[in-house]
């Protein structure tokens, strides 16, 4: 039986992973079928028909036909086709949250809440779409202006991950569109049914609208079609959201074709308490940003490092907070729970065996540490005590809600500490100390993408630049002036004069 929320949302149990442009989904059905999993009970939720090399090459051949038409149609108008998407997304945003929830096993508050952010940025992308402001200079030479104006760049490639499964897209793809792109998207296997509801809903906006279709979409049931998209010189940017592992290949590759690369890869978060930090404030930053989503976030708080002198009262707080969490596990969808599954039964397998690793480095379990018995992909969250930032397990990023506790004696050590690790997405310090949250801000301190004070690690407004560095890759999408990354930048200079006056005074007398 079809599951009533996919009812709701117009789709079957049998769709087609293909959005080919002018209304069409392919008829495909000999390139795989991909089978998305409940993470709660196991049960398959539908099946998604992937897209063949065919429907692939009709997708990039009418993308490439739509964006001669939507790089020259006016910015703001283009912003007029994004607001009709965030308008069509308010209107669905429970049905599309409930989807959100039950296929990638968040909450319901925090499935609803993705559509939100889906929103907001929608509403901020309108905003932008009149704000895309270039420079001008003082030319060196007399008669001349100089200007820049920023261009769209083309076809935009969006590869997601299964943890936003609906966000992300539109993080990357409203923006792109007000900038005059048009996006091909390529979801994660493990949440293409919240994906396809998300492209139903805007193209259905779009074509209510008159506007042409400006966002395609492709399923791969294996990985051959999305290396193909990553290798595609007909697409100048790539933005990839998911592991270090596969986002270093996928920019390697992009590099080799010169083509650009947008990374938004792992995080190994970190939050600082100091002996003057309000616990109160602390204890449930922390225990949210470690347990909530099930520690799968990229900004998921996955180290601690608290003050000797609190750090024993600090602990037994969180095992206290924990505790009462683990009475709330259990369906993601019913509100009276807290913390729901994992995604997969590998997210379970690689939880279980960073438990093992940890205790094989002399790790002590504070609390959790195991598998739940049963149906679902559900799990224990765990505090490690006892090993040093620098044990190997401390140093991976582990998808799941596993909090490493580590003390200090001085802030430098903590910061310093802080940034040993490869990764450098978000980072927080609890303190009333002036002179510590300064530091921890300055430039020789966090070295993340994100750095906050008195509030926890874990997810982040659409209005500022988010992304990370180091090993979470340097890239930023959102807010702030992030929208350079989907257009080229052109400089302009303008001779009004009767003279051919040459740069840098040279002469060149014919
Ligand atoms: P993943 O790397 O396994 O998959 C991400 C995407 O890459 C999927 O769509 C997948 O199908 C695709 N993919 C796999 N092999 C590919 C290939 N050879 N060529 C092209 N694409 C390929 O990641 P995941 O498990 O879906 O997501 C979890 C990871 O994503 C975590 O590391 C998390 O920190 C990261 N993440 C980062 C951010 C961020 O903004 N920094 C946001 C969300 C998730």
């Amino acid at each position: 039986m079809t599951h009533p929320v996919l009812t709701a949302l117009g789709l079957t149990d049998n769709e087609s992973g293909t959005y080919l442009g002018s209304g069409q989904w392919s008829a495909t059905k000999d390139a795989g079928v991909i089978e998305p999993v409940n993470p709660t009970t196991g049960e398959v939720l539908g099946r998604v028909q992937a897209s063949s090399r065919a429907d692939y090459d009709t997708i990039i051949e009418r993308a490439q036909a739509v964006y001669k038409v939507w790089r020259t149609t006016p910015a703001p108008r283009r912003g007029e086709a994004i607001r009709l998407c965030a308008d069509a997304l308010r209107t669905h945003k429970d049905a599309l949250g409930s989807l959100v929830a039950l296929e990638m096993g968040k909450s319901k508050p925090e499935g609803d809440g993705e559509v939100q952010e889906m929103i907001d940025i929608g509403e901020f992308a309108v905003g932008l779409s009149r704000q895309l402001y270039g420079l001008t200079m003082h030319s060196e030479r007399p008669g001349h202006r100089m200007y820049e104006q920023w261009h769209p760049i083309g076809i935009v490639g969006v590869i997601s991950a299964f943890n936003f499964p609906v966000a992300v897209w539109a993080w990357n793809s409203f923006v792109a569109a007000i900038c005059g792109d048009i996006t091909v998207w390529k979801p994660s296997p493990k949440t293409p049914l919240s994906a396809i509801a998300a492209m139903k809903i805007c193209n259905e906006a779009l074509k209510k609208g008159g506007f042409p279709d400006i966002f395609f979409l492709f399923n791969d049931a294996g990985s051959d079609l999305a290396q193909q998209f990553v290798d595609d010189r007909r697409i100048p940017l790539i933005s990839f959201t998911g592991s270090t592992k596969v986002g270093r290949m996928v920019g390697e590759r992009v590099a080799q074709r010169m083509g650009r690369s947008l990374l938004e890869l792992g995080g190994n978060n970190a939050i600082i308490v100091d002996q003057s930090a309000d616990l109160k404030l602390a204890i449930p930053a922390i225990a949210f940003g470690a347990v909530g989503t099930a520690g799968q976030r990229c900004t998921t708080t996955r180290r601690l490092f608290v003050h000797e002198s609190i750090h024993d009262d600090v602990l037994a707080k969180l095992v206290a907070a924990y505790k009462q969490v683990e009475k709330k596990i259990g369906d993601p969808t019913d509100p009276a729970n807290l913390m729901g599954p994992l995604n997969s039964k590998d997210g379970v397998d690689a939880y279980l065996d960073a438990i093992e690793k940890a205790k094989a480095a002399g790790g002590k379990i504070e609390t959790g540490g195991a598998a739940i018995e049963g149906k679902g992909n559900f799990v224990l969250p765990t505090i490690v005590t006892g090993l040093t930032n620098d044990a190997q397990i401390v140093q991976h990023e582990t998808f799941a809600p596993i909090l490493y506790v580590m003390k200090f004696k001085a802030i430098d050590e903590a910061i310093d500490m802080q940034n040993a690790v490869p990764q450098g997405l978000s980072s927080s310090i609890f303190t009333q100390n002036l002179k510590a949250a300064e530091a921890f801000l300055a430039a020789s301190g966090s070295d993340c993408g994100i750095a906050n004070v008195n509030i926890g690690t874990s997810g982040a407004e659409i209005g500022g630049a988010f992304g990370g560095e180091k090993e979470t890759g340097g890239g930023r999408e959102s807010g702030s002036d992030a929208w350079k990354a989907y257009m080229r930048r052109q400089t302009n200079t303008i001779n009004y004069s009767d003279a051919l006056p040459l740069a840098q005074g040279i002469k060149f007398d014919l």
